[in-house]
């Protein structure tokens, strides 16, 4: 025999090995312990809260974990005595199945990535949230094993620990999260220099929401074209650079600052956020020639008029990476968010707030404001602190 033959021999040979260990074990299933529970975190935001999780922890069914384990050992016991007996060594190489990211998610089925090729899945029967704090047991961007039961269609077995998890309150079960998107790297806030016009308040807020969330911000002033002097864009988003963010010029008309997006997108996993109308799309699909973000959106709202699911894609890129792209994140709430956080966020006030002839100051009314002074004196951007009042105007306290 070849040694692809013999390969493809001993892979048969495991799955049929397994596929019996398995049903035996199925038969002499006894109740598992129950799952520790509490290890969501207890403050959640209302809105697009990301945790980070145990390592360890993994969307399986109770026991699934032990069960699994017991699988493999009987499995690779039962073809050690084989082999034992053919004279040959066990190979201990053969995963339990293909890994690979989870692009889609409607009703109970899931598109998943295999490395390029896309690969329709139902999700194994045994599969719960239940005791996670979440609602739903896949999100795009979650890391899957599947089994592939035939070339068109497959099966996720696991879902794979989160890095990261953006979330927000479920729809019907208000003491719940909706994963919306699973390990997500980055934020590209995305504003248009014109058609809308900039608007640095929103801009503040996406940055606020990105470090809320753990995702590494990058601004994107696109449309530049449409300014009469680019030098009008670098000054405005000046205070931005001065703070150490990245700020991205782009056009999608001109192809300018295209090549540099493409950088920055290579190989990460890449929420969008903006106004709808600042030319997403656009920048994408001149990131990567045919690439559509708008295929297959749906409506948020059901008959009724009740918020019922929200379309989340993601979307591989050539150059390696993903692009997470959901009408359900566009829109970032600051919810969850108190007044006296909000300087936090404002790394510049904080570096001057100890200043502030009072502990408490809001920086907005009170004498001796070392903030108010710094802002005067043009060290605090005038812009960031008018972002800072109007933001801390809409908070509870
Ligand atoms: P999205 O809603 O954020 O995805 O925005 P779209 O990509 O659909 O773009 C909205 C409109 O802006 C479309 O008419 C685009 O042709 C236009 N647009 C997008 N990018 C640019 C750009 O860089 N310059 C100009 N002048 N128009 C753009
Ligand atoms: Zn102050």
């Amino acid at each position: 025999m070849s040694n692809n033959n013999e390969r493809l021999h001993r892979h048969s040979e495991v799955s049929r090995t397994m596929r019996q260990v398995r049903k035996q074990i199925k038969r002499n299933r006894k109740p598992k312990p129950a799952r520790r529970k509490n290890w969501m975190p207890d403050n959640f935001d209302d809105l697009d809260a990301l945790c980070d999780l145990p390592q360890a922890e993994r969307v399986m069914p109770r026991g699934e974990r032990e069960r699994r384990q017991a699988v493999t050992t009987a499995a690779l016991a039962t073809l050690e005595e084989q082999a034992s007996a053919d004279g040959e060594l066990p190979t201990t190489e053969e995963p339990l199945g293909l890994q690979g990211v989870v692009v889609e998610v409607s009703s109970g089925l899931c598109c998943v990535d295999l490395g390029g090729r896309s690969l329709i899945c139902a999700l194994r029967g045994s599969l719960t949230a239940q005791d996670t704090g979440f609602t739903n047991v896949v999100a795009v961007g979650d890391k899957v094993i599947v089994s592939e039961s035939s070339s068109a269609q497959g099966v996720v077995e696991a879902v794979l620990p989160r890095r990261s998890v953006l979330a927000r309150p479920d729809v019907f079960h208000r003491h719940l999260k909706q994963v919306i998107a699973a390990n997500a790297d980055q934020l590209l806030v995305v504003a248009s220099w014109r058609d809308p016009i900039f608007w640095p308040e929103l801009t503040d807020r996406y940055l606020i929401a990105a470090e809320r969330n753990n995702l590494s911000p990058i601004i994107c002033v696109n449309k530049i074209d449409l300014a009469e002097d680019v030098a009008d864009c670098q000054s405005a988003l000046r205070p931005y650079l001065a703070l150490g963010y990245r700020v991205l010029f782009t056009s999608a008309l001109t192809g300018k600052g295209v090549s540099e997006l493409r950088e920055v997108l290579r190989g990460r996993m890449t929420v969008l956020a903006g106004l709808s109308g600042v030319g997403k799309s656009s920048l994408l699909s001149a990131a990567q020639p045919g690439l559509q973000l708008r295929t297959g959106e749906v409506s948020d709202r059901s008959g009724e008029g009740q918020h019922v699911t929200t379309q989340v894609n993601l979307f591989r890129l050539d150059i390696g990476g993903f692009v997470v792209d959901t009408p359900g994140i566009r829109e970032f709430g600051l919810s969850g968010l108190r007044r006296a956080e909000l300087a936090r966020f404002y790394p510049e006030m904080t570096a001057v707030e100890g200043g502030c002839r009072f502990s408490d100051c809001s920086h907005l009314h009170e004498p001796g404001c070392a903030v108010q002074a710094a802002v005067q004196q043009g060290s605090v951007s005038a812009t960031r602190y008018h972002n800072y009042q109007k933001i801390y105007e809409c908070l509870p306290t």
